[in-house]
């Protein structure tokens, strides 16, 4: 079985006490876990949940600081407090993300650039990148577990569809910032966009995420339910899902 852990779900910036993108997928056949995005607040949330030094490895979807810029103070952490002895920790993180970095990362991080359709084992999870429809390259990630996979679209506008990764996901976290009104003005997806998108590829259940803070979430949330023709859910922190 596989757990969904909602760290950070605001859209493009915190909202107040709020946190930005970063999920826990853990699988629980192995003990297997993953940070997928870490933005800023995720990982005072991560660490809620688990022990950072347990990490199996790290994604980081682009290089938009609110997906990533939390991954400097695990280094700070694992560098000036934890004591960290153990091997560096990988990570699978779009190109331009490294660059940003203020820190070096030598003995503490194992970075690994990915691109569209390439692939990584972290335990008994198989990770699989698609370029999503977002203006800096994105890697949206599916994550295939023993028995079932959950597809993250990260950010993306609606040209990209949860079809790249084949049939038979069992969950979809698909970013939903906005309402229809707003659809076209950035690289995202309303409500609307996000149910369809997922029902067209043939997705089991549907979480919407990403939502900008200024937005309604139970308007996202109704405009999602109708275009995807059944029971939607909206990312909070601290919310967890098993797939
Ligand atoms: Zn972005």
């Amino acid at each position: 079985m596989l757990t969904l852990t909602v760290l950070g779900c605001d859209g493009s910036h915190q909202s107040a006490g709020g946190a930005a993108s970063g999920y826990l997928v853990r699988s629980w056949d192995s003990g297997t876990s993953l940070w997928m995005d870490a933005g800023p607040g995720t990982f005072g949330n991560l660490q809620r949940f688990t022990d950072p030094l347990a990490l199996s490895a790290i994604v980081l979807t682009h290089q938009h600081h609110d997906h990533f810029s939390d991954v400097e103070g695990f280094i700070t952490a694992a560098r000036w407090v934890y004591g960290f002895h153990r091997a560096p920790v990988p990570v699978y993180a779009a190109p331009g993300v490294l660059p940003l970095l203020s820190q070096e990362i030598d003995g503490i991080l194992d970075w690994h650039e990915v691109g569209d359709g390439d692939g990584a084992d972290v335990g008994d999870l198989r990770l699989t990148f698609s370029r999503s429809d977002h203006p800096p390259v994105t890697m949206a990630t599916r994550v295939a577990g023993p028995s079932s996979v959950l597809g993250y679209s990260a950010d993306s506008g609606p040209e990209w569809s949860f079809s790249a990764f084949g049939p038979g996901l069992d969950l979809a976290l698909c970013e939903a910032t906005y309402t229809v009104e707003h659809e076209g003005t950035a690289g995202h997806m309303s409500g609307r966009q996000a149910g369809s998108n997922a029902r067209r590829a043939g997705a089991r259940r549907l979480v919407v995420t990403h939502r900008w803070p200024t937005v309604t979430a139970s308007a996202i949330l109704s405009e999602a339910t109708e275009t995807f023709g059944g029971h939607v859910e909206q990312a909070a922190v601290g919310r967890g899902y098993s797939v």
